[in-house]
């Protein structure tokens, strides 16, 4: 990059606090005004300056805390178990619900399916467990399914409604299965399945449901009471065993806070590690990691008093506000542009019959736009966030002039063997070698 040093070993004096801090600021510098202008998709939920500075505040003052050691930081364990509580009261969690922090979205639904995996092996003896999740759930089934030796098979949706299809999912319970999620809402297309429908199913077979609220978050628990609808999806609904909330979604904590909860302890002890006999000592860990990093829980405990209730109230009235504008102006407007679904939260996903979506997305990418693309079927996604609240217009308005210009240059719809990579905008042509290009991909984020 341009401008800066490359550091492919130590310096071999260590440099001055204001040296570092120069060689810093560079990079904090690059490209940074497309995400504070509204325009990126997803990514930075908040951004405020007030709240970044309380959560700067919270890493200076618990740097060095790690929640592996309750008895040097008390009140880190505290603070954690007020989070775990004040998330668990959004959810209507019941009498004996609980849950633990995590690192972020993935982890917990690592935890989960770790815990429903044990839990059937423990009391049913399953050794073949297979979880059945909606074709649109997040890729973190898969990556549990890869780590823990599952089976994720995946149920289609309904072509209409994108909400999970309950009759294949009937059809696809077997003794292996050991857990059913659906989504409030999906990461691509911004549904919420029909939770109670999957609680029928689950109460049937007394099998555990999961609910991935990990986009939800902050929002999905508020939508009735911002006077938008009254959907069931958290634990008052009966078969509901765990859900999972991004608190670094919009709840807006630091990058790296998710909450897992559960209906009982009895679950939750499933995911914890205890290894007893070890020379280190009795070792016993709540969740993936060893050692935690503390001060990423004190700056969600910090963003969480900041914000308070009616502040996430007037957050969801906003950005689902704005998502609801968004899909008025799509449908009302953009004849070119399909709204997908019936999306009822901050996630608003739209293919095209007229224009290739991939193009429409790079398009808009020149103007500073990052959109996430999607796949089977070709689309692409908006999530709102407090940044993007103030752009919809701009979005709307630099959408029309792009299809415009595409249409004018002949252009028109994906052609199949294009595929959409998640959180990069644009395409690659993949040809079925994906594998391949994502490992090189990957392996290029360690390059000097
Ligand atoms: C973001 C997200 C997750 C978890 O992602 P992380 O990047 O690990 O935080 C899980 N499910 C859905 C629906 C999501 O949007």
């Amino acid at each position: 990059m341009p401008g800066t040093q490359i550091f492919g070993t130590l310096p071999a004096e260590g440099m001055t606090n204001t040296e570092v801090i120069t060689e810093m600021s560079k990079y904090h510098d690059m490209k940074r005004t497309f995400w504070e202008k509204g325009r990126v998709s997803g990514a930075v939920y908040h951004g405020g300056k007030e709240l970044t500075d309380l959560q700067s505040e919270a890493f200076s003052q618990f740097t060095v805390a790690n929640q592996l050691h309750p008895d040097v930081f008390p009140g880190v364990r505290k603070m954690e178990s007020e989070v775990v509580a004040m998330v668990l009261a959004l959810f209507h969690g019941p009498e004996g619900s609980c849950g633990t922090s995590t690192s972020g979205g993935t982890e917990s639904l690592l935890l989960t399916s770790l815990a429903a995996k044990m839990k059937a092996y423990n009391e049913r003896g399953v050794t073949h467990p297979e979880i059945i999740a909606p074709i649109t759930v997040h890729a973190g089934f898969d990556k549990a399914a890869y780590y823990f030796g599952m089976k994720l098979r995946h149920a289609p949706v309904d072509p209409k409604t994108m909400k999970v299809d309950l009759k294949a999912v009937r059809r696809m319970v077997t003794r292996n299965t050991v857990l059913l999620v659906g989504s409030a809402p999906n990461f691509p297309h911004g549904i919420i399945d029909d939770i109670e429908g999957l609680s029928d199913i689950a109460l049937k077979h007394k099998i555990p449901l999961h609910v991935d609220a990990c986009l939800g978050s902050f929002i999905v628990p508020y939508l009735e009471r911002a006077g938008f609808d009254k959907i069931l999806f958290d634990f008052r609904v009966p078969g509901v065993t765990s859900i999972s909330c991004d608190t670094h979604k919009y709840g807006f904590a630091p990058k790296g806070s998710s909450i897992i909860m559960y209906r009982t302890p009895e679950l939750r002890h499933y995911q914890y590690f205890v290894a007893p006999d070890w020379t280190g000592g009795i070792y016993g860990s709540p969740t993936l990691a060893g050692s935690r990093p503390g001060a990423i829980m004190v700056g969600c405990w910090a963003t969480m008093l900041s914000v308070g209730d009616n502040g996430y109230l007037e957050s969801c009235k906003e950005i689902v506000g704005a998502a609801r504008k968004f899909r008025k102006a799509v449908d009302e407007e953009i004849p070119d542009l399909q709204i997908i679904g019936d999306p009822r939260a901050s996630v608003i996903a739209f293919g095209s019959d007229s224009v290739n979506i991939y193009d429409l997305s790079d398009a808009m990418s020149k103007k500073g736009w990052h959109l996430s693309t999607l796949q089977n079927p070709p689309a692409a996604h908006v999530a709102f966030t407090k940044p993007a609240v103030a752009a919809v217009d701009d979005l709307v308005s630099d959408l029309k002039s792009c299809i415009i210009e595409m249409k004018k240059a002949g252009n028109t719809k994906v052609e199949d063997g294009t595929a959409a990579f998640y959180g990069v905008a644009g395409s690659i042509k993949t040809a079925g070698v994906a594998d391949r290009l994502v490992c090189g991909f990957l392996d290029g984020l360690y390059k000097l």
